[in-house]
């Protein structure tokens, strides 16, 4: 897959991107992630990427030209499968949201700042737009890097079996059993029996009722959705 991001601010994804399972799907070429300046499609001396409200009103907006200029070169070479606006009036990312991105070939991430992008971005050069939460952030781009990283773990090669992502929390409408690890008692604190007993067939079943348990405590939506 490819990711191209458009950012104000390249250097905000240096630190999620090279680090841990994203560094390795790059390393592997499983993904490759281009960071693209807006300011370098900016034309004019000051190079300006923003401006103030048309109608008045506090905060700066976007300018639609450099974005415009650069989606347009990048277009030139690659067919995109989404435009995607990082935007907390967008639709709420989830993980189905984030399974369906991962089987992608291109896409691209427009991360605003400021007010936001100029509202004729979205209009016109945009094909969907993702929240990351009812909250607002100060830019798209830690919402680009948490959609980035969503989407890259669920691609094939990019988790090994230990940390497969079949096992977590959404995948299969439901929430994680607990997990626990040595050693076997901490202070009195206990691992449960079932886990240390070694009967596989009651492992499973364990598991299970958790996270049915824990899923109804903590998620029911979840269950409405998928029908239990
Ligand atoms: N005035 C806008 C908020 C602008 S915040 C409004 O009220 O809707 C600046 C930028 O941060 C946005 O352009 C968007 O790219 C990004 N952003 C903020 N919150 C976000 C969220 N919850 N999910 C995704 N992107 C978000």
């Amino acid at each position: 897959m490819q990711i191209d991001i458009l950012t104000l601010f390249p250097e905000m994804f240096e630190g999620p991107f090279s680090q841990s399972i994203l560094k390795r799907a790059k390393e592997k070429g499983i993904v490759q992630i281009f960071l693209h300046n807006i300011r370098d499609y900016a034309s004019g001396k000051h190079k300006n990427v923003d401006d103030y409200a048309f109608g008045g009103g506090a905060g700066m907006v976007m300018m639609i030209e450099p974005v415009a200029k650069c989606i347009e070169k990048l277009k030139e070479k690659t067919v995109y499968d989404e435009i995607i606006y990082m935007s907390p009036d967008g639709e709420l990312l989830s993980q189905k949201v984030a399974n369906r991105i991962s089987v992608m070939k291109n896409i691209i991430l427009l991360c605003g700042h400021y007010k936001g992008v100029d509202e004729r971005i979205r209009e016109h050069l945009i094909t969907r737009e993702i929240s990351i939460g009812d909250y607002v952030l100060s830019g798209g781009e830690l919402a680009a890097a948490v959609l980035t990283d969503a989407v890259v773990r669920l691609m094939p090669g990019v988790l090994n079996d230990e940390t497969s992502a079949l096992s977590d929390s959404f995948q299969d409408d439901l929430i994680s059993p607990p997990v626990y690890t040595r050693p076997a008692e901490f202070r009195g604190w206990k691992v449960p029996d079932v886990l240390l007993s070694g009967n596989e067939k009651e492992i499973v079943k364990w598991k299970h009722e958790q996270s049915l348990e824990r899923t109804r405590q903590r998620r029911p939506g979840l269950m409405d959705d998928a029908g239990f």
